[in-house]
């Protein structure tokens, strides 16, 4: 009879986490396609972006009631009339400031949190600035439980994060109207900034920004649509 119960109650528990394991298998399933279908067969091949956005449960950086389109092939809304930007979005800045382990990354704009993992998993350190409080501290609960090589700051990104400058790369990911002039100065002699340049609520141009000593070349790469970069003053 105890042999009896004791069965029961573990395939009770088992019956119980069955829904579980399967939505989290769901989710791992879904990453896995979205990488084949949205990221590699559109072009994107460096080795670590991929490896980077197959790992990261994206699903877990966005508000529970968006969680089952985390895999879409679009943006999403995370609250405070921000989005987490599209995967292919998300892969083609991450691949384009060429990352590699000794980095260390500036990225403006924490938003949910998700680019920052995608960095956090190759380079050695990101340093994220988010100026909305509600969503930097939701953002850095999340990626502290995760990553030990990402630090986040609630402040207008507009003048970076001079203590750590330079930086190899920097990657912002809202549209300004200009290019900051901080954050040319405090990338790297030989860094990549990649930057969407336009008008708010306009189609702008996703521009990749290098700087070679006192030269500083700017090319547009494809028109793109990001929430506005806003400023605290
Ligand atoms: N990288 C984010 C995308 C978030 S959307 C992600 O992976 O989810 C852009 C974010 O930039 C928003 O959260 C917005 O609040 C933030 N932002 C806008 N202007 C900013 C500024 N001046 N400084 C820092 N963050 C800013």
């Amino acid at each position: 009879m105890k042999y009896f119960r004791q069965s029961f109650v573990l395939i009770l528990l088992f019956l119980i986490s069955c829904p579980f394991t399967s939505i989290a298998q769901g989710y791992e399933r879904q990453r896995q396609e979205m990488v084949e279908t949205q990221i590699r067969n559109r072009g994107i091949r460096d080795a670590a972006t991929l490896r980077a956005m197959r790992r990261v449960p994206r699903h877990l950086y966005i508000p529970e009631n968006q969680q089952r389109w985390a895999y879409d092939d679009r943006p999403l809304p995370i609250g405070y009339g921000q989005t987490i930007s599209q995967p292919y979005i998300v892969g083609y800045m991450t691949e384009i400031i060429k990352p590699k382990k000794e980095f260390r990354v500036l990225e403006i704009g924490t938003g949910s949190g998700y680019q920052a993992a995608v960095l956090a998993e190759i380079v050695e350190h990101v340093f994220t600035i988010e100026i909305v409080e509600s969503l930097g501290l939701r953002a850095k609960e999340i990626l502290d439980q995760n990553y030990s090589n990402v630090s986040v700051k609630i402040a207008d990104g507009y003048y970076g994060w001079e203590e750590y400058a330079p930086f190899d790369a920097i990657v912002v990911t809202a549209a300004a109207e200009y290019i900051p002039p901080p954050l040319i100065e405090q990338l790297k002699d030989g860094g990549r900034m990649i930057i969407p340049v336009g008008s708010p609520f306009r189609v702008q141009q996703l521009m990749l920004v290098e700087k070679k000593g006192d030269r500083i070349s700017s090319r547009s790469l494809m028109p793109v649509r990001f929430v506005p970069f806003t400023s605290g003053d």
